[in-house]
This record gives C-alpha cells, structure tokens and sequence, in this order.
C-alpha cells in the first residue's frame, strides 16, 4: 500500500485554545477513512487544516512527499490535490451547475473550455444531474445541490477528496442520495478522508474510523471492531448517543 497523504504531529491552536493537540495520520492511496466524534473535538479544524486553510504552530501535511502545511509558495499548487466539500456547498449562486464545475479548472489549471465542459458534462451524469446543467443552484434541491458540489470537487482531479458533514443540511430523505455518490466513489478507490454523523454510512464507506475528542485521535480501528467494541470508555460514550 503506498501512502499519499502523510500527517506528523500536528498542532492548531486559536490564540490559547488548542484545537488540535499532536494528531498524526497516514492515508494510503485508494483508502476511505471516516472521522468521527462529538461536536466542536476539531473535525472540520482538522480537514481546514489538511488542505492549508488554517495555518498550524507545529507539524506537518506532506502530499506526495510534499509538504503542504505549513503553506509556502512553491506547495500553493499542490492543494489542488486535495478536494474538499462542505456541509453547505458554497456554490456560486449567479453561475449555472455547469459555469460551476467549469470556472475554476479553467482559472486555476488553464484548461480549455471544450474540455472541461465535455467532463462536466459527464461528471453531472454520474451524480445524475444532466438535465439540471443550465440551471442555477437556487433552482435545485439541497440533495442536488450537494451532488453538483461533489461534481465540482472531482473535476480538478483531487487525489484526495475532503469531505465535511456534507449531508449535515439536507433533509432526511435527500442524506441517501447524496451519500450513495460518496459510496460509489469508494467503489472507485477514490481516496477520502470524511467526517460525518452517519454512524450507518461511515460503518459501510470506512477502512479505517479515527474517533476524535477534545482535539486528540482517542482511538482508531477497523468499523467492523470499532462499532462493535470500542476501546475506550469515551467511544463507547459516544457511540451510545446514538441510536442505531
Ligand atoms: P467540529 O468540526 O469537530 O465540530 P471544529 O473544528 O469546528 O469542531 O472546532 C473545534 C474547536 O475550535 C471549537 O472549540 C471551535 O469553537 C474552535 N474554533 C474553530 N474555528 C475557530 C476560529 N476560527 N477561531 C477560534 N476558534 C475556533
Ligand atoms: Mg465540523
């Protein structure tokens, strides 16, 4: 197995709150890994973190042998490397689904708009959004909405996808939807790093669970071990929480 994304002893802190206290991580290529634990244990500071929207005070992300947190000049590019989707989709509401998949690999990677514009075509068709390209993000469900995000997300070519409570928003019914496109990418061997409340989804999607808290992995495992027996007491807690 080879690893693609390396992450040493990092820590974030927000003035005197430690957010983050020395977590480290190795994804390899192909793996899906679900991250889990109880609000505000620093999750979605530690996704931020990966593709270097926060700045950390000590460690390091390395991405193919790259270091790409701490952030300089020369790694900017290489963060494209890392897709990430949100919980509330952050689409540009005055361009089309399609204009939103297009925009950025032609800003950012320079490809001609022929090009993008036949995968997005083809990215829309496999989260089953063909018939909504022309149409603009208010006209579509929460579900849709998230799916055109995902779509995004894939066509600049991510090694690794980030994905953050992203159906957090949606309404019950339009959870399955989007969580079949992420279940499907896993399939794939899309590599993936996801953090959600989806106890169900995360048991059937993971390799590997990592359980956070208070800033800290506490415990990491196969689903299979994990859910049925988890280690430490604070699992075990949080698991009960759950109905499931
Ligand atoms: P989770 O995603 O697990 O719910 P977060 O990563 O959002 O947790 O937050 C972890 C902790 O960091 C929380 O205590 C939160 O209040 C704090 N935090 C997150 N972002 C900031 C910020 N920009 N400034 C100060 N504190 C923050
Ligand atoms: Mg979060």
């Amino acid at each position: 197995m080879s690893e693609v994304l390396k992450i040493e002893n990092i820590y974030k802190r927000f003035d005197e709150l430690v957010v983050l206290e020395d977590v480290s991580l190795s994804v390899n290529v192909g793996e899906v890994i679900v991250i889990i634990g109880p609000s505000g244990c620093g999750k979605s500071t530690f996704l931020r973190c990966l593709n270097g929207l926060e700045e950390i005070q000590e460690g390091k992300v390395i991405l193919d042998g790259e270091v790409i947190n701490p952030v300089s000049k020369s790694t900017i590019k290489s963060r494209e490397k890392l897709g990430m989707v949100f919980q509330n989709y952050d689409l540009f509401p005055h361009k089309t689904i399609l204009q939103n998949l297009t925009l950025a690999p032609g800003v950012v990677q320079k490809r001609k708009r022929t090009e993008t514009e036949e995968e997005a075509v083809n990215l829309l068709k496999r989260v089953g959004l063909e018939n909504k390209k022309d149409n603009f993000p208010r006209q579509l469900s929460g579900g849709q909405k998230q799916r055109t995000a995902i779509a995004r997300a894939l066509i600049m070519h991510p090694e690794v996808l980030l994905l953050d409570e992203i159906t957090a928003a949606l309404d019950p019914e339009m959870v399955r939807e989007v969580l079949q496109v992420v279940l499907d990418l896993a399939k794939e061997g899309r590599t993936m790093v996801i953090v959600t409340h989806e106890m169900e989804f995360a048991k059937a999607v993971a390799d590997r669970i990592i359980f956070m808290d208070g800033g800290k992995i506490i415990e990491e495992g196969k689903p299979e071990d994990f859910f049925k027996a988890p280690k430490t007491e604070r699992a075990q807690k949080f698991l009960q929480s759950f109905s499931y």
